[in-house]
């Protein structure tokens, strides 16, 4: 069970969808109406198959489908859901589900915290990415022209249930996308769980069911772990941003052609070359967390792209949280500490080791 602000709930690891109604029951989530929430993508694969589990328990079933895509993640999209759930007659007690991927939960949970002043979600993350961070932690939201979750609210969800066969039909990219993330929490806040990773590449990348299990189940217990002590981040939840200030900036410049995991895993990269420089990572230590982002089929150089757009998208990024240059570095492997003191020569340097120039 966690505890989140005043909330509690739990995130269930399963092999399928079968212990999903009892958790609902668990939670008081039946007889009611109830919205899958989904995209184009994951609809054809799991929405009949967990409907399968709802419509016995629940006053009634509708399904809401958008078209797959960061793109759709706006506020025309929440608008259409509105009406679908006004449509439906949708009151405070009625509860909404995301099935998909982080695109999906982010959307669901915004209109689950504003439509009639909130009501219940749940979380049935889909993706490597969505299950191991974005489902966990109540940040909700869309993007808002150009600019990325710019609208949104902390709206915790009543239960993240999480099936680990939806990873089978997920494609290699978006997987080594979600082990960005999970690469991140070894490095962040936990050294023996960044060997283990280190220790069973092949396993994951085969994704062999009980490894995938242990995976999955560190990196929620690490995520859930930083968010239970800060879940407004007004503190330690920003070690979360390990590898995300260069890597936001380079999501943005490359008009999010890269996938998050990706923009991430440059991110860290950049990052670690920084607390390399300041002596708080060896050489050896920097070597082995850039080889093994490689490993996981991650970018860690990039082309087309100038140092100082690349500074100056991130400091815009910065002005959002009072100007103040907030940056993740290492302290050793496992250990993250939150540094404001990172000058724009050692920015800089970081990015051009990260890129290649043409
Ligand atoms: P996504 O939701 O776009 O999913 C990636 C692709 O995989 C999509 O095409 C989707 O249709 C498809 N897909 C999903 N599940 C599948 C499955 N089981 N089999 C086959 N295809 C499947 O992207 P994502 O990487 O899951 O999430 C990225 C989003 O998450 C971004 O919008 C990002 O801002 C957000 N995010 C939010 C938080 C948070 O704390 N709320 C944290 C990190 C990222
Ligand atoms: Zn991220």
């Amino acid at each position: 069970v966690k505890k989140d602000g005043n909330k509690c709930y739990d995130i269930i690891l399963e092999q399928d969808f079968q212990a999903l109604p009892a958790a609902l029951k668990e939670t008081g989530i039946i007889r009611k109406k109830v919205c899958v929430v989904t995209d184009s993508h994951v609809a054809p694969l799991y929405a009949d198959q967990l409907k399968e589990y709802l419509i016995p328990i629940e006053e009634s079933v509708t399904e809401f489908v958008f078209e797959a895509g960061e793109a759709s993640k706006t506020l025309a999209t929440v608008q259409k859901l509105y009406e679908h759930l006004i449509r439906n007659h949708f009151e405070r007690k009625d509860i909404l589900i995301a099935l998909g991927g982080g695109v999906v939960g982010d959307l669901t949970g915004f209109a689950a915290a504003t439509y009639l002043r909130g009501v219940g979600f749940i979380q049935i993350p889909t993706t490597l990415l969505s299950q191991v961070d974005s489902s966990i932690g109540g940040k909700t939201g869309v993007d808002f022209d150009c600019y990325k979750n710019m609208v949104g609210a902390f709206h915790m969800p009543k239960l993240v249930y999480i099936n680990l066969h939806t990873l089978d039909t997920l494609d290699d990219r978006q997987f080594a996308s979600g082990m960005g993330e999970v690469l991140k929490h070894g490095l962040i806040r936990n050294a023996s769980y960044y060997e283990w990773i280190l220790g069973n590449l092949y396993e994951i990348e085969e994704k062999e069911p009980e490894v995938l299990q242990h995976l999955v189940s560190e990196s929620c217990k690490i995520k859930r772990a930083v968010v239970e002590k800060d879940p407004t981040e007004q503190g330690d939840r920003a070690l979360l941003n390990f590898g995300h200030t260069i890597g936001h900036a380079i999501e943005k410049l490359k008009d999010f052609t890269m996938l998050h995991g990706e923009c991430v895993a440059l991110g860290c990269v950049a990052a670690a070359y920084i607390s390399w420089q300041r002596g708080s990572l060896s050489e050896e230590e920097f070597f082995e967390i850039r080889d093994m982002f490689v490993g996981f089929g991650l970018p860690i150089s990039l082309t087309g792209l100038n140092t100082e757009d690349i500074i100056d998208t991130s400091r815009s990024d910065k002005k959002m949280s009072g100007g103040q240059v907030k940056f993740i570095l290492l302290k050793g492997i496992g250990k993250a500490v939150i540094d404001k003191t990172v000058t724009e020569q050692e920015m800089k340097e970081a990015i051009d080791y990260i890129s290649v120039k043409s």
